[in-house]
């Protein structure tokens, strides 16, 4: 039976990538039926608003949505759809792996990174207003229901990943109502899992500094939203940039993967960026739908097309989009190919 899963192509880059991500994800053999819906300014002037209802009765029915990065217009004009579609949907927590790739020029070997963001909350709740012509004020709302469900998610990952450690990032010592009930909430969750998964905290900055020299002391972070996507690009930037950082955004009832990287308008077009993000996003959905074998296949090809020197512009190779896509469907099927033959299967 096919899969049947919404597929938001975004704008600027987004197109490009989500079609090579469409042909290496049908070359799984898995069998998707992709449902395809557009958001953001292009559906403005025919539906009024950059989020139709349709876009997320479609992910509500599917359960589960591939998505491209999608342009927000900078101080001015519509709301992030992006942050629009998490919060419309309860996607609270939002995964970012960031893990080293051979092959791939960068300052560690073996970075092994999860970060786990809130994301439904904090700055990025939408409230702000002026006061008066010369201040404006941002509402920061941090609650212990989403603080502890957060946390619960990262020492779940934790143990269903045979993870050691979770590290909550703070800034509790400045915001000590809003971060302190944060790391509250953190330390309640913890004590559950007193002698199974450690735990510590860290304050922001102070974690920012540890992840730039010492990388390897880090294993699942969990952060309230805001320090959570400055942390995850920073991790994006220890193996190789925003180029190769997947992401997924998860609910009690709808799944988004998308990658960390936003809409690069000035690459748009031009079939040079590159799609492994959004493809390793595509890795964590397979798991999700529950085919880890096949996203291990997925992970190890994207690896070893990498390692092999195909790459595109910003690892410093000149593989085009779709020639990269190219590379990683004929690795599948001669992965397919080898996993099949006789000798492969024992039967010599
Ligand atoms: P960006 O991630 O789009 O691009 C920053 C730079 O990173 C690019 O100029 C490019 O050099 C590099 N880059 C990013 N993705 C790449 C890829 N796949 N291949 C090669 N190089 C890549 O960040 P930005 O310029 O700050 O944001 C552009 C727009 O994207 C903004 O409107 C922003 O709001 C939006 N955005 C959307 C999402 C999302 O859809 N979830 C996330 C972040 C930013």
């Amino acid at each position: 039976m096919a899969h049947r899963v919404t597929l938001i192509p975004g704008d600027g880059i987004g197109p490009e990538l989500a079609e090579a991500t469409r042909r290496v994800l049908d070359a799984t053999g898995i069998g998707f039926e992709w449902e395809v819906v557009d958001a953001g300014q292009g559906v403005m002037d025919e539906y009024g608003t950059p989020l139709p209802d349709h876009v997320l009765e479609s992910i509500k029915r599917n359960g589960v949505a591939l998505k491209g990065p999608i342009t927000t217009p900078i101080g001015e004009g519509f709301r992030s759809v992006n942050v629009a579609l998490r919060q419309a949907l309860g996607l609270y927590a939002n995964l970012r792996p960031a893990r080293s790739i051979r092959g791939i020029e960068s300052r560690y070997e073996d970075v092994d990174l999860i970060i786990v963001r809130e994301n439904t909350e904090d700055l990025y709740a939408g409230i702000e207003h002026r006061v008066g012509p010369d201040a404006a004020e941002s509402i920061k709302i941090i609650t212990r229901a989403a603080s502890e469900r957060i946390a619960r998610f990262a020492f779940e990952y934790a143990v269903a990943n045979g993870r050691r450690k979770v590290t909550a990032v703070h800034k509790a010592n400045i915001m000590k109502l809003s971060d302190g009930l944060f790391l509250e909430s953190c330390r309640t969750v913890a004590a559950d899992y007193d002698g199974r998964i450690e735990f510590e905290d860290r304050i922001v900055d102070n974690m920012c500094m540890q992840l730039v020299q010492k990388p390897e002391l880090y294993d699942v972070l969990v952060l309230p939203n805001l320090y959570g996507d400055i942390v995850s690009d920073l991790a994006a930037g220890l193996v190789g940039g925003l180029g190769v950082a997947p992401g997924a955004n998860i609910g009690a009832e709808a799944a988004v993967f998308e990658p960390v990287h936003g809409s690069a308008p000035k690459y748009a077009g031009q079939n040079k960026a590159n799609p492994t993000a959004l493809i390793l996003s595509g890795a964590l959905m397979l798991r999700h739908l529950g085919y880890p074998a096949e996203a291990d296949r997925l992970e190890a090809t994207v690896r070893e097309v990498i390692a092999g020197g195909t790459t595109t512009y910003d690892l410093g190779g000149s593989a085009g989009t779709s020639q990269f896509a190219d590379a990683i469907v004929e690795g599948l099927s001669s992965r397919d190919a080898a996993s099949t033959s006789p000798a492969a299967s024992g039967a010599r």
